[in-house]
C-alpha cells in the first residue's frame, strides 16, 4: 500500500455565485514510502494547493488524501495529533515562515515543546537539528534576520525535522534562493531522505531539479494532470506538449545539444482557472490543437507501462 494516495482530489473555491475557481479538479497519484515524487507546473496550476490538501491545511471540495490508508480528514483527535507529527512541510519562502522574534532555538525547538519534551531534551536535540543541517549550536539564540536565505531555509528543514516525520511536502524549497546555494540545500534533502528513510512530495515549477531529486514526476496544468511517469521514462519518452514545453524551456548549458533540442514555445499566460470549458485546459496555449482539443477533454490515461498522458494525440 502506498503511504500516500491522493484520489480524485477537487478544491474549488467559490469566488462568486457564478464564479468557481477550480485550483485543483480531479488530481489522483501514489507516493511510494521512501519515494520522492515531483508536482511540477507553472504557478497558478494548482501544485500547492495540492500540497496544502495532503496537509490538512485545506478541506477538500471532492475527493480524498489517504495516509497510511486513512482518510486525513476523518482521523480521530490521536490520530491527528500523530499525523501532525508524521507530515511536515517545507515552505518557499524560509524568510516569511519564520517568526522574526523568536530564536533559532525557539523555532526549531517549539514542536518539541508542544510534545511534551523538558527544556534540556529540548537544546539538546536543537543542537543536533542544527548540526544535521549544516549549522551549529552558535547559531541557537540568534534571530532569522541574521542569517543568509540558504541558512533560514536549513533553520525552516529543522524545524521539520525536529518531530522525526515520515513525509515533507517540500514547496519551491530552492526557488527563493541563489543559484549557488539551490544545488547545496538539495544535495542535504536527498541526504537526509537516505539517513532518516524520509518520503516527499517536491513541488517545482520547472523540471530542472526535478531531475536529480525525483523518482518520479507529476506534470500539472491549470488543476488537472497531463502526464505523470517515473523520471527516467518522462525524460527520455516525453508526450504531451506541455511537458515537452517545459523540457525545453530548461536553458541547456552544451550549445550542440541546445541545437538538438528544438524549443517549443508556450503561447500566452496560463488562463485563468476560473470556470475552465469542457475541453483540454492546454487548447489555447498548444501549437497541436485540432477542433477536437477545443470540444472535449482528453482523459488521462497509460500510454505506456507505469506513463500516463492526457492528449488526443497520444496513442497508446
Ligand atoms: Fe494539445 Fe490537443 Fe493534446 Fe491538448 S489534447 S495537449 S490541445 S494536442
Ligand atoms: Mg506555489
Amino acid at each position: 500500500q502506498p503511504l500516500v494516495q491522493v484520489n480524485h482530489l477537487c478544491k474549488y473555491f467559490h469566488i462568486s455565485r457564478k464564479e468557481t475557481l477550480k485550483a485543483v479538479d480531479d488530481v489522483s497519484f501514489t507516493i511510494n514510502k521512501g519515494e520522492t515524487v515531483s508536482l511540477v507546473g507553472e504557478s497558478g496550476c494548482g501544485k500547492s494547493t495540492t500540497g496544502r490538501c495532503m496537509i490538512r491545511l485545506y478541506n477538500p471540495t471532492k475527493g480524498e488524501v489517504l495516509y497510511d490508508g486513512k482518510d486525513i480528514m476523518k482521523l480521530s483527535r490521536a490520530e491527528q495529533k500523530e499525523f501532525c507529527k508524521k507530515v511536515q512541510m517545507i515552505f518557499q519562502n524560509p524568510y516569511s515562515s519564520l517568526n522574526p522574534r523568536m530564536t533559532v532555538k525557539e523555532i526549531v525547538g517549539e514542536g518539541l515543546k508542544q510534545h511534551g519534551m523538558s527544556q534540556a531534551e529540548v537544546d539538546a536535540k536543537v543542537e543536533k537539528l542544527l548540526e544535521t543541517v549544516g549549522l551549529n549550536k552558535d547559531h541557537m539564540s540568534r534571530f532569522p534576520h541574521e542569517f543568509s536565505g540558504g541558512q533560514r531555509q536549513r533553520i525552516g528543514i529543522a524545524r521539520a525535522l525536529s518531530v522525526d516525520p515520515e513525509f515533507i511536502i517540500c514547496d519551491e524549497p530552492i526557488s527563493a534562493l541563489d543559484v549557488s546555494i539551490q544545488a547545496q540545500v538539495i544535495n542535504m534533502l536527498k541526504n537526509l531522505q537516505e539517513t532518516m528513510g524520509l518520503t516527499y512530495l517536491f513541488i517545482a515549477h520547472d523540471l530542472s531539479v526535478v531531475k536529480y531529486i525525483s523518482d518520479r514526476v507529476v506534470v500539472m496544468y491549470l488543476g488537472t494532470i497531463v502526464e505523470t511517469a517515473e523520471t527516467e521514462e518522462l525524460f527520455s519518452n516525453t508526450l504531451h506538449p506541455y511537458t515537452k514545453a517545459l523540457l525545453s524551456a530548461i536553458p541547456e548549458a552544451d550549445p550542440k545539444k541546445a541545437k538538438a533540442n528544438e524549443r517549443i514555445p508556450i503561447k500566452g499566460e496560463i488562463p485563468s482557472p476560473i470556470n475552465p470549458k469542457d475541453c483540454c485546459r492546454f487548447a489555447e496555449r498548444c501549437q497541436f490543437a485540432t477542433d477536437r482539443c477545443f470540444s472535449e477533454m482528453p482523459k488521462l490515461r497509460e500510454v505506456a507501462p507505469g506513463h500516463m498522458a492526457a492528449c488526443h494525440l497520444i496513442e497508446g
